[in-house]
């Protein structure tokens, strides 16, 4: 089991155990049909033959392809990015599947508008009659939340709203129903975490991210949010936000949503400044701000503002194609899996020169394992009950944005989809003991669906590595999950079979540390795809498993997505 050969031989006779599992499970269910829990697997036992399509082959061919110099990094409405939504339409036709987009098209258009905001140099702020200036880059960052030539905020006052949340299910309403129109509103980051039953304590949840920062700002007819930067309450520090925030903003085209003009985020040293200038204390306030008692504070501060914009609108697309289910009624509902096709395009050279974003394993690895589940969707007898999408979407290396578009014009309506399945990444160093999805905790349906097709595998499922730095929310599947959809984000584990201890571990770090998001995240001829057939194969079982489940899984009693998907339900 320890050795590089062992594990083959254990793999091939995993399969026959898992097919005598799932032909007991199938006969129990038979016998229970009434019952049927969404905890029960509902995968054929023709499914292990159609698996073989999982292979290296299937793994490697498109990683290798659409990360290859070619196809220039796929940058955004670049020539790579169409040939990468080609190359993915072809093949998903070469399968068997349908074009998914309206108008028997393969392609879902998707327009994105850049924003480049020129901030000036320091930002003035009045507190009676002492003047405090905010420097550019050190002390605060900002960027327009208007796709118009400039955004400005005009001798508005701040007010002070602590996390700035409103989440009824946990009865708790930082803004009490005051008139927050015109206003600054500064908040402080992440959301409360001391106690377990309060927002899934030290678990952040979308209410502890900036994009819900802003959105609730712009829901109270807010000028302008800043948001408090400290190192722990982001999770990093303050460079990222300089880094990150400086450079175009992508966004989907504006709607009828509310929005604020300006959005930035500030140091705390310089917040702790400015509201002193006021006579107010920081940490005094933060310290009632961690109370459901908590009113907003006018803080008697007054600004002005004004940003100038360069705008500028691109186009790209979602790559949709569809596998309609085979029951006259569960083929109205579907399956979505996702995997974002677009990366960072030719860029800044790294050391050696290279300036070809490739984003092999980010994102060509989670395109090949989803293509690799098509192929094994079509290699089944039967195709499965529900209907299943294939989505390739794009700009998610921009905020997620192809997703966004889709979860917001969806092929099926929100109640009709029956889970997201995501895939980021891929596991290319070997086989691991253990498997782990992103969000794990939050629908005891999918959680125990993973844990048992895990078992089936020989492996255990662990938990998310990091709650605390909110990734669910930072990936493509919780655009879906904003409109109610149970959402998986499949990982590999870290255990690694012939490995020591912490080397799973060390691996992740490297990559992070010298691949992530560079010109080196590219193709190597050496990689194993043991662990990667593993995990897909076990993406392909939870597909059909859902996919031929007569119930729909659904979030925890209480989860912060329950609401959305009883709207979607219309219960
Ligand atoms: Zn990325």
């Amino acid at each position: 089991m320890q050795d590089s050969k062992r594990p083959v031989l254990k793999h091939i006779l995993a399969c026959v155990l898992f097919l005598g599992a799932v032909t007991a499970v199938l006969a129990g269910t038979e016998k229970t049909a009434k019952k049927a829990t969404t905890t029960n697997l509902f995968v054929p036992a023709s499914a292990t033959k159609a698996a073989q399509a999982i292979n290296r082959g299937a793994l490697e061919a498109p990683l290798r392809f659409l990360s290859d110099d070619l196809l220039e990094g796929r940058g955004v409405a670049s020539r790579g990015d169409q040939t990468a939504r080609l190359y993915l339409a072809s093949s998903l036709e070469l399968l068997g599947f349908q074009p998914g987009a309206p108008g028997s098209s393969w392609q879902q258009p998707v327009e994105m508008v850049g924003i480049k905001s020129h901030a000036p140099k320091t930002w003035d702020f009045k507190a009676g009659n002492q003047a405090v200036e905010l420097k550019w880059w050190d002390d605060y960052i900002v960027f327009s939340k208007v796709q118009e030539p400039t955004a400005s905020i005009k001798n508005a006052e701040l007010v002070f709203v602590g996390y700035g949340i409103q989440a009824p299910e946990y009865k708790w309403d930082d803004f009490k129903g005051m008139d927050l129109k015109g206003k600054v509103l500064v908040m402080m980051n992440n959301d409360p975490d001391w106690d377990p039953k309060l927002f899934e304590g030290n678990r952040r949840l979308f209410y502890g991210r900036w994009v819900y920062k802003y959105e609730s700002a712009a829901r109270q007819g807010a000028a302008a949010a800043i948001i408090i930067h400290t190192t722990p309450s982001a999770g990093y520090p303050w460079q990222v936000v300089q880094t990150s925030w400086s450079g175009e903003q992508f966004e989907l085209p504006a709607g009828s949503e509310p929005r604020i003009q300006v959005a930035g985020w500030a140091t705390e040293d310089s917040t702790r400044r400015l509201f002193q200038a006021a006579g107010k204390d920081l940490d005094k306030l933060i310290q009632q701000a961690k109370s459901r008692d908590f009113k907003p504070v006018p803080l008697g501060i007054t600004t002005s503002l004004e940003l100038t914009d360069d705008i500028d609108r691109v186009k790209t697309a979602n790559v949709l194609g569809l596998m309609p289910g085979s029951d006259p009624k569960l083929k109205d509902e579907v399956v979505i899996l996702t995997a974002h096709h677009d990366h960072f395009g030719i860029g800044a050279p790294d050391k050696t020169g290279d300036k070809i974003y490739n984003g092999a394993v980010d994102n060509a690895a989670g395109c090949a394992t989803v293509l690799a589940i098509a192929k094994a969707v079509a290699a089944l007898p039967e195709r499965p009950k529900r209907s299943i999408l294939i989505a390739f979407v794009a700009a998610e290396e921009q905020g997620l944005l192809g997703s966004e578009y889709l979860a917001k014009h969806p092929t099926f309506p929100p109640g009709k989809i029956a889970a997201n399945i995501n895939y980021d990444g891929a596991n290319l160093l070997g086989r691991t003991r253990d498997v782990s999805y992103i969000g794990m905790g939050k629908s005891a349906d999918l959680d125990q669906l993973v844990a048992k097709l895990a078992a089936q595998q020989g492996r255990i499922l662990q938990g998310e590595p990091f709650p605390d730095r909110g990734y669910f929310y930072r990936s493509d599947q919780f655009n879906f999950a904003k409109i109610g959809v149970p959402a998986l984000y499949l990982k590999s584990g870290t255990d690694f079979i012939g490995k020591p201890a912490g080397w799973g571990k060390e691996q992740a770090e490297e990559f992070e540390a010298h691949r992530y998001h560079q010109p080196s995240d590219q193709f190597n001829p050496n990689w194993t795809y043991d662990g990667m057939i593993e995990d897909t194969r076990l993406g392909f079982f939870a597909t059909l498993s859902i996919a031929n489940n007569p119930t729909l899984p659904t979030w925890n009693p209480g989860d912060e997505f329950e609401a959305a998907r009883k709207k979607a339900l219309g219960k």
